[in-house]
């Protein structure tokens, strides 16, 4: 397994990989990696001839009072599960690689004189809670896209709101990728894996079972009903969440969506989308569920 650190020596190997006319599996990641960024390298390496895996934690997709700083960061520990489970390339650029400093300039934060952005997309559910958030996401992805030049490219459906701003961008600027979407991988109680969970103490860590059986709840009730005011499905899920998790801070949505447009609907259809992004002491939790037969 190559591990590189520079995106020249990154373009030479992958240059080399598509003379040899081999097919190119892609995961992004910001590390701190778990089943669910395996089940992803996996299905890569089940579809294609070489796998590559980045690890960066993007500064320009944290907001300023966000956990840039403290985002769990363990590059040795990821690197051994990427060469346990097959990975031939990692990608582990420093902030001045992806971001060159400009001398000239008197600029403190990461500069970027071109950004990736989108009117609609990018502004839905997390966006409103998180200036600035897809477009640092789109323009990183976009920068690696063009770095790795991946035939399929893999994102989970944990992050659902992400992985269809990448769709979107993908059939925007005709980038000649594959964008799959994969289920989200969840701990045996329920809660979605996530490198997030880490901050959680044992209480809230219990707790925030709830949040994928409040969801459930909610698509059984869509279910037997089908066709039900999404304001009573979110006062339910709304109720039942300030009951169960004690160490909720903030609701920041709590949204049943269309699964293609993710705009908000009024009564509720098969196949919808239930996404929830709340705070509980210690972190900001995100969860969605599929509602469909
Ligand atoms: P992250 O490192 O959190 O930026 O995630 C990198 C990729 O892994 C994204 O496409 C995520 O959606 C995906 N991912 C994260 N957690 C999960 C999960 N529990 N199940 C499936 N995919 C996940």
């Amino acid at each position: 397994m190559d591990i590189c650190k520079t995106i020249s020596q990154t373009r030479e190997i992958i240059r080399d990989i598509k003379k040899k006319n081999k097919t190119i599996g892609f995961t992004p990641t910001m590390g701190a990696l778990h089943e669910g960024h395996l089940s992803l390298i996996r299905q890569s390496k089940k579809e294609t001839d070489f796998t590559v895996v980045s690890i960066y934690v993007n500064p320009i997709q944290f907001g300023p009072r966000e956990d840039f700083k403290k985002y769990p960061r363990n590059l040795e520990k990821d690197v051994k599960m990427c060469k346990e489970n097959g990975v031939d390339l990692v990608f582990a650029p420093s902030d001045n690689e992806m971001y060159p400093k400009i001398k000239s300039q008197n600029i403190k934060n990461y500069y970027i004189e071109t950004y990736v952005d989108q009117f609609t997309l990018s502004k839905l559910l997390c966006g409103r809670f998180r200036k600035n958030h897809f477009r640092g996401v789109m323009t990183v992805v976009c920068k690696l896209f063009n770095i790795i030049k991946p035939d399929i490219a893999y994102f989970g459906a944990k992050d659902y709101q992400q992985a269809k701003i990448i769709e979107q961008m993908v059939k925007d600027l005709n980038f000649d990728i594959t964008v799959k979407i994969m289920p989200t991988i969840r701990e045996i109680d329920g809660l979605a894996m996530s490198s997030r969970n880490k901050y959680l103490d044992s209480q809230e860590r219990k707790e925030a079972s709830y949040i994928y059986k409040t969801l459930s709840e909610a698509k059984k009730k869509i279910l037997e009903h089908k066709n039900i005011s999404s304001t009573y499905i979110k006062k339910f899920i709304r109720s039942r969440l300030v009951k169960s998790i004690r160490s909720l801070k903030k609701i920041d949505y709590i949204e049943v969506i269309n699964p293609e447009t993710l705009e908000n609907i009024k009564t509720t259809y098969i196949p919808c989308i239930i996404a929830v992004a709340l705070h509980t002491k210690n972190a900001r939790l995100i969860d969605n569920i599929l509602v469909s037969k």
